[in-house]
């Protein structure tokens, strides 16, 4: 059995489409970033990475290659699975915690968790996702920013 950890924080930027685990959720900020600042995949590929012994997402994805610019999360989920698939091992579950202080996410749970299951292809019952304010201190409490944090585990 292996784990690995993600984490990963991005600023708010106002008007800015707000996109978390692909799919979007209606707030008056968005993810600013290279890519589309999609938080919560970000933290779960680094997570994956991590498990794989294969770096970080930003060895992987520089934000100095034009390539990411604007780049849909999506394809760095399917690169680090291409890199599991490599090794034979297979993602016995994912479990996230999101920092935000808003919009509340508890509505868009069940969503998060079925879109974030189709992404890394496994089961949605593999799949937890936790949500959390900052208690409105620091960047994160005063909506400056939104972080996640996550632990992918893998079997052979
Ligand atoms: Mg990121």
């Amino acid at each position: 059995m292996r784990v690995g950890i993600g984490y990963d924080l991005h600023k708010l930027k106002k008007g800015r489409k707000l996109l978390l685990g692909g799919v979007a959720i209606p707030h008056t900020h968005g993810l600013s970033g290279h890519s589309d600042g999609d938080v919560l995949i970000h933290a779960v590929v680094d997570a994956l990475l991590g498990a794989l012994g294969q770096g970080d997402i930003g060895e992987h994805f520089p934000d100095t290659d034009a390539r990411w610019k604007g780049s849909d999360s999506r394809v760095f989920a399917k690169k680090a699975l291409a890199l599991l698939r490599k090794q034979k091992l297979k993602i016995s579950n994912i479990d996230a915690t999101l920092v935000a202080e808003a919009p509340k996410l508890l509505p868009y749970k069940p969503k998060m968790k079925k879109n974030l299951a189709k992404i890394f292809g496994v089961r949605p019952n593999l799949v937890n996702i936790k949500a959390k304010t900052n208690e409105k201190t620091g960047s994160i409490g005063q909506g400056e920013a939104m972080a996640c944090l996550a632990i992918v585990g893998l079997n052979g």
